[in-house]
C-alpha cells in the first residue's frame, strides 16, 4: 500500500508532486532547523484517489490516526482536549501555488469545551479564545459545509456597528459564536460538528474536493496547469497571531517582486490570524515597523531570510506569525514576481555567482519576455491624474471601469476593453480579472489577492488606491477633488508606478521592445538584464529562429529582432489592394492568351516584392511559398456581387456577369479541403511557372541570395514532382540555384514523407493547416464556437491551435521528420505554422530535432530565448 502520509521531517522540497508546493517546503524549512510548528502532509495521491473513487483510500484514515497520535505525543495535548487543546489548521498545497484558490481551515479542534481551554493556555485570554472559535466556525460553515460567507460577515459587520475590530471583546465574539452555530443550523440542518476528529475529517475531504471548485478549474487553465494533479494537504499544529498585540501575522518576501530589487519586504499585521493579511481587511504595517515593535523578532526573521534566499538560490516568499513573542514560520516558496523582477533577479543571482548563466536563462520564461514587450504610458503630462495607489503589478492599462467581475466578463465578450475596480478582490473575481485589461482596487497591499493573482497572469494591477471611495452598488467611485468615475467611464491605470487617470492615456513601445529595434538606453538595468540574458540564450541555442514575414518592413523588422532568415513569405498577401484586379483577369480569362496576358501583367510586380525581401535579408535565406489560397478568396463576395447584378438588372456590366458566374463556379462547399495549394498550380497552367520566375528574376537582380521555394499543401509525391520539374526547368533556365521544397502540413503527406522527401530539399511543417486536418477541427470556426466547453471538459488543456498538441499532431511531425531524414539525410526542417512562436511548441521542435522555427517577427525574441531554454533544459538529449 502506498505510504500517504509524511511527517514534516521525512519529506524534503524535491517532493512538490507528492507533497504539493507547500508541504515540500514546510518539510524542507523543518529538516534546515528552522522554527516550523510540529505536523505533517497526506499526498496528492490520496487526493488523486479521493477525486476518482468517490472516497479516501483505504488505510488512510489510520495512517492520519497515527501521525495525529505522534504529533499529539510531540506537542503534549490531544486534539481538541478539553482542557488543555491541541488545534490544527488544514491547508491545501498543490504542486503550483494556486493562491487563494483551494480551502484552509485554522483553528480546527476547538468546541463549547475546548474553547476553556484554550483560554486557559493563553493565560485567560478569552476574548482570543472565543475569536479563534468564531473563525472555525465562519472558515468551517464556508469551505466545508458551502455556506454563503455573506450570512458570517453580515453577522460579524452588524455586531461591530461601526466599530474596529480591535475594540471586541470576548463577551462579543462569544454571543457571535452562537450566532454562527444558528447559521449553521439553518443552513445546513445540523449542528455545528463538536467532534475535533469529525471536523478534521470533513475538513480533508473539503480541501481535496477544492481542487475541482470551479475558480481552481478557471485559474488552472488559465496558468496551464494540468487539471489531474491533485492537491495534498497539510495539517499543522496551530500557532496564533491573535492573542495579544506582542504577536500578529505577516508575509514577505526576499526581495522585491515588484522590481527585483535587493532587501526584504513586506507586511505585517499585529494580533491577526494568516488570512487577514491576504484579505487586506485591515491595513498593514511595514517590515520596518516591525523592526521597532519587536526588535529580536525582526533579527530572527531577517536571519531566516537570508537562509532560506541561500538556500533556494532565488527570491523566496515566506508567510510567518508571532506568537507572544515566538517567530513561527508557517510556509515558503520561490515567490512570483513580475516579469521585470524576474530577469533583474535571475542576472543578479548571475552576478552575484549564486547561479550559473544557464540556470539565469531557464529562471526567466518567453511569456515574461512578451510581457516586457508590452506597451507602457508615454508620459503623463497632460493626463488627468485622479489617484495614486501601489504598483502591484506593471504595464498599462486603459479601458472603461467596471465593477463587477460579471460585468467585466460581459463587456470583455463584447470586444470592449475594461478595467475591473474593486474593493478588494477575492477568488470570486479570477473571471473578470482574466477579461480585463487591468485590476484597480482600494484597499489591500502588494500581497493582496489582487496583487498576488494579478502578478501571477501578467496583468496590470494597481491595488491600495485609499483615496478612492469605491461603491459597488452604485457602479462608481469617487478621486478625491469630487472626482466621480461611473461604470464605462474610460480610465487608464499605470502597474509600474500606481498612477490612476481619467480618461484615455497613450501608450508608447517598451523599453525592452526599443532595445531590441536597437534604439534605447543600454545602461538601463531591465535591458542589461535581458540583454544579457539573450546573449546567453542565443549561444545556447541549436535551434534557428526565422521570420514569417511578407514584405520589406516586417523583414526589416525581423531582422532587426535577430531573425536568421525569412521561414515563411505568404505570396497571397502580395496579391491584394490594386493588384486584385489582375487575379480577377486570370481568374477570368477564357483563352490561354487571356491568362498569359494576365500572369505577365503579374510577373513584374511580384518580382518587384522579392527584390524589396531579397534586399531587406541580405543572403539570409528567404522562403517564399507559392500561392495557397483557394482563388475565390480574391473574388467579391457572392451576395453582395448577386445583390448588384440583380439590382442593376438590364443594365447590369458584362464584367459583372462574368464574375458572378465565376464566383458561382468555384464556389466549394469545404474550400479549406478543396482547390488550392499546389492543386491551384497543377490546374492552372503557368500560375507556379508566373510565380518561381519572378523568384528567379529577382534573385538574379540582387545577387548573392539563398531563395527558397515552397510548395503548400502536398498531400502526394507525384503532386511535388510535377510542380519540381517545372521550377527546376525554369531555375535552370534562368541560372538561379535555389532550394525546391514543400510545405508538411496535409497528414497523408506527413504519413508518407518518406517518399515526398525524394522530390523535396526541405520540409516545412504547417502546423496551422496540419492541426486542423489531423483534428478535423475547421480553424476558422471552432474555436469561438466550441472550444470553452472542451477546455471545460479537459478533452485538451490548451486550444491545439495555440499549443502544439504533442500526442496527436506531434507524432505526425516526428514521424515525418524521421522518415524525411532516412531519404535524405541533412533535409531541412523547420515549422512555419503559428506554434512556431509558442514556448512549449519550440521545446517540442527542440526536442524532435527541427532546425529552425518560424513566427511572427514580434514573437522572434521569445522564440530566441525559448530555443535557448529548450537547449538548456533539454541538454544531451539530441534526437537526432
Ligand atoms: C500552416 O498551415 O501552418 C501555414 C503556415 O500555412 P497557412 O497558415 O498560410 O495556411
Ligand atoms: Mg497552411
Amino acid at each position: 500500500m502506498p505510504k500517504y502520509v509524511y511527517d514534516f521531517t521525512e519529506g524534503n522540497k524535491d517532493l512538490k508532486d507528492l507533497l504539493g508546493g507547500k508541504g515540500a517546503n514546510l518539510a524542507e524549512m523543518t529538516n534546515l532547523g528552522l522554527p516550523v510548528p510540529p505536523g505533517f502532509t497526506i499526498t496528492t495521491e490520496a487526493c488523486r484517489h479521493f477525486l476518482t473513487e468517490g472516497r479516501l483510500p483505504d488505510g488512510l484514515e489510520e495512517e492520519v490516526s497515527r501521525h495525529l497520535s505522534a504529533l499529539e505525543a510531540k506537542m503534549g495535548r490531544r486534539l481538541g482536549q478539553a482542557d488543555d487543546p491541541l488545534l490544527v489548521s488544514v491547508r491545501s498545497g498543490a504542486r503550483f501555488s494556486m493562491p487563494g484558490m483551494m480551502e484552509t481551515v485554522l483553528n480546527i479542534g476547538l468546541n463549547d469545551e475546548s474553547v476553556h481551554g484554550l483560554a486557559k493556555q493563553s493565560s485567560g485570554n478569552e476574548r482570543f479564545a472565543w475569536d479563534s472559535y468564531r473563525r472555525l466556525i465562519q472558515m468551517f460553515g464556508k469551505t466545508v459545509q458551502g455556506i454563503d460567507g455573506e450570512l458570517f460577515d453580515d453577522a460579524l459587520e452588524a455586531l461591530k456597528a461601526g466599530r474596529d475590530d480591535l475594540d471586541l471583546e470576548a463577551a462579543d465574539f462569544q454571543r457571535l459564536v452562537e450566532t454562527y452555530k444558528g447559521i449553521v443550523r439553518d443552513q445546513t440542518g445540523e449542528d455545528f460538528p463538536a467532534d475535533p476528529h469529525r471536523q478534521m475529517r470533513m475538513a480533508v475531504e473539503a480541501v481535496f474536493r477544492s481542487w475541482n471548485a470551479p475558480r481552481a478549474i478557471l485559474y488552472r487553465r488559465q496558468e496551464r496547469i494540468p487539471a489531474d494533479l491533485g492537491t495534498a494537504v497539510n495539517v499543522c499544529s496551530m500557532v496564533f497571531g491573535n492573542c495579544g498585540m506582542d504577536s500578529g501575522t505577516g508575509v514577505a518576501f526576499t526581495r522585491d517582486p515588484g522590481t527585483g530589487h535587493q532587501g526584504v519586504y513586506g507586511d505585517y499585521l499585529q494580533n491577526a490570524q494568516g488570512e487577514d493579511v491576504v484579505a487586506g481587511i485591515r491595513n498593514t504595517l511595514s517590515l520596518q515597523e516591525l523592526e521597532r515593535i519587536d526588535k529580536p523578532v525582526y533579527d530572527e526573521l531577517m536571519q531566516i531570510m537570508a537562509t532560506l534566499e541561500n538556500h533556494y538560490r532565488d527570491l523566496c516568499d515566506i508567510e510567518f506569525t508571532v506568537e507572544r513573542g515566538k517567530l513561527w514560520m508557517l510556509q515558503t516558496r520561490v515567490g512570483k514576481r513580475t516579469a521585470g523582477a524576474a530577469f533583474r533577479i535571475a542576472v543578479q543571482l548571475a552576478e552575484q555567482g549564486m547561479i550559473s548563466m544557464d540556470e539565469a536563462v531557464t529562471r526567466v520564461t518567453g511569456d515574461q519576455l512578451a510581457q516586457l514587450m508590452f506597451p507602457r504610458f508615454a508620459g503623463d503630462a497632460d493626463a488627468k491624474k485622479i489617484a495614486k495607489g501601489m504598483n502591484a503589478s506593471p504595464g498599462a492599462a486603459v479601458g472603461k471601469a467596471v465593477f463587477s467581475s460579471e460585468r467585466a466578463v460581459e463587456l470583455a465578450d463584447r470586444g470592449e476593453n475594461v478595467i475591473l475596480v474593486r474593493r478588494e478582490t477575492n477568488p470570486d473575481d479570477l473571471a473578470g480579472m482574466i477579461a480585463a485589461q487591468g485590476v484597480l482596487t482600494s484597499r489591500g497591499g502588494k500581497t493582496s489577492h489582487a496583487a498576488v493573482v494579478a502578478r501571477g497572469m501578467g496583468k496590470t494591477c494597481v491595488c491600495g488606491a485609499e483615496e478612492l471611495e469605491v461603491s459597488i452598488q452604485g457602479r462608481s467611485f469617487t478621486a478625491p477633488g469630487g472626482v466621480v468615475v461611473n461604470e464605462g467611464d474610460v480610465i487608464s491605470i499605470d502597474g509600474s508606478t500606481g498612477a490612476v487617470y481619467l480618461g484615455e492615456v497613450p501608450v508608447v513601445d517598451s523599453q525592452v521592445v526599443e532595445y531590441f529595434e536597437g534604439s534605447g538606453d543600454h545602461e538601463d538595468e531591465l535591458v542589461r538584464a535581458v540583454d544579457r540574458v539573450m546573449r546567453h540564450a542565443d549561444g545556447m541555442r541549436r535551434l534557428e529562429v526565422r521570420a514569417n514575414a511578407d514584405n520589406a518592413e516586417d523583414a526589416a523588422r525581423a531582422r532587426r529582432f535577430g531573425a536568421q532568415g525569412i521561414g515563411l513569405c505568404r505570396t497571397e498577401h502580395m496579391f491584394l489592394g490594386d493588384r486584385r484586379q489582375l487575379v480577377e483577369e486570370l481568374i477570368l480569362a477564357e483563352t490561354d492568351a487571356e491568362r498569359e496576358r494576365a500572369l505577365e501583367a503579374l510577373r513584374p510586380l511580384q518580382q518587384g516584392d522579392f527584390v524589396e525581401l531579397f534586399r531587406e535579408m541580405k543572403g539570409l535565406p528567404v522562403t517564399i511559398r507559392l500561392l495557397d489560397p483557394p482563388l475565390h478568396e480574391f473574388l467579391p463576395d457572392c451576395t453582395d456581387l448577386s445583390v448588384k447584378v440583380a439590382l442593376a438588372g438590364d443594365r447590369a456590366e458584362e464584367k459583372d456577369l462574368k464574375l458572378l458566374a465565376a464566383v458561382k463556379r468555384l464556389h466549394e462547399q469545404n474550400p479549406m479541403l478543396g482547390l488550392r495549394g499546389v492543386r491551384l498550380g497543377l490546374v492552372i497552367p503557368g500560375l507556379f511557372a508566373m510565380q518561381v520566375r519572378a523568384i528567379a528574376e529577382a534573385a538574379k537582380a540582387v545577387g548573392g541570395t539563398r531563395a527558397e521555394i515552397m510548395i503548400p499543401l502536398v498531400a502526394a509525391v507525384q503532386e511535388l514532382e510535377n510542380v519540381r520539374d517545372e521550377a527546376r526547368a525554369i531555375l535552370a533556365e534562368t541560372g538561379v540555384e535555389a532550394l525546391v521544397g514543400t510545405m508538411i502540413e496535409v497528414p497523408r503527406a506527413a504519413l508518407t514523407a518518406g517518399q515526398i522527401a525524394e522530390a523535396a530539399e526541405f520540409f516545412s511543417f504547417g502546423t496551422n493547416d496540419l492541426t486542423q486536418m489531423t483534428w478535423g477541427f475547421s480553424r476558422d470556426d471552432v474555436e469561438a464556437a466550441f472550444f470553452s466547453r472542451y477546455l471545460e471538459l479537459g478533452v485538451f488543456g490548451v486550444s491545439p491551435f495555440e499549443s502544439l498538441d504533442r500526442d496527436g499532431v506531434g507524432r505526425l511531425v516526428r514521424l515525418a521528420a524521421e522518415e524525411g531524414r532516412r531519404t535524405r539525410p541533412g533535409i531541412k526542417l523547420g515549422i512555419c505554422g503559428e506554434h512556431g512562436g509558442d514556448p512549449d511548441s519550440i521545446h517540442f521542435c527542440h526536442e524532435t530535432g527541427l532546425d529552425y522555427v518560424s513566427c511572427s517577427p514580434f514573437r522572434i525574441p521569445v522564440a530566441r530565448l525559448e530555443a535557448g531554454r529548450a537547449a538548456l533544459v533539454c541538454a544531451d538529449s539530441d534526437t537526432r
